[in-house]
């Protein structure tokens, strides 16, 4: 619990109005634009796609099961 001195400083930061659920939010975290590789739709996700390999958004990504 360390976190709350972070919002006070507020001297501008990288934030983008608009989309963004409620929930607890661990900073400012890059997404990547990606086309998923199950139904095709335009998904951001969290980390950089890797080329060759399928993305999918988070509804496919519940579907699938984790696989290790
Ligand atoms: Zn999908």
């Amino acid at each position: 619990m360390g976190e709350f001195g972070d919002r006070r400083g507020g001297s501008g930061g990288g934030f983008r109005g608009g989309s963004g659920g409620g929930g607890r939010d661990f900073g400012p975290r890059e997404m990547h634009k990606a086309t998923c590789s199950d139904c095709g739709a335009e998904c951001e996700v969290p980390f950089k796609p890797t080329e060759g390999k399928p993305v999918y958004c988070r509804e496919c990504y519940r579907n699938r099961k984790p696989r290790f």
